[in-house]
């Protein structure tokens, strides 16, 4: 079967190269989009990050999905983090809801980046304070959390 090339991706999660191992010429120190640095290995274990899937005799075919956790040993990949503080700050801006809620819709967030048994049930809790939060906050936390949350929470949050 096919095996993986390495991605490099920056901090904030713009994927710069899906083939760092195979064209190391479109590598780049810095994003373009954001400046951040980019990192090709997860800062905890060094384990490449994964990138384009290759199989012989096939050309392009599968589309790069951006991992969220280190396939090594579990740790979040630095743009998860970064979506997940953006997403608790948003959370303690919204209007709509009190100190305990803020906290509830807080603790969903694990269980919506990856799946797990608890996301359906994380996602509905999440659902309910996000509306009460008010539109603006739901927006928001729609926007920074989208690209992080797993795909059985994201066809439940925003089919
Ligand atoms: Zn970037
Ligand atoms: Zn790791």
């Amino acid at each position: 079967m096919g095996t993986y090339d390495i991605a490099q991706i920056c901090r904030e999660g713009h994927v710069v190269n899906t083939m760092a191992r195979d064209y190391p010429e479109s590598n780049e120190a810095f994003c373009a989009k954001c400046g951040s640095a980019t990192v090709t290995a997860c800062d905890g274990c060094q384990a490449a990050i994964r990138g384009h899937y290759h199989v012989p005799g096939v050309l392009g075919g599968f589309a790069f999905d951006r991992p969220s956790y280190c396939q090594a040993c579990g740790a979040p990949y630095p743009w998860t983090t970064s979506a997940l503080a953006a997403a608790a700050d948003l959370a303690d801006e919204a209007d709509g809801l009190s100190a305990q809620e803020r906290d509830e819709l807080k603790a969903t967030f694990p269980d919506l980046v990856r799946d797990t048994a608890r996301t359906q049930g994380a996602a509905l809790r999440f659902r309910r304070l996000a509306a009460k939060g008010g539109k603006g906050a739901a927006d928001a936390l729609r926007s920074v959390l989208i690209e992080v949350v797993a795909e059985g929470a994201k066809k439940a949050l925003w089919p």
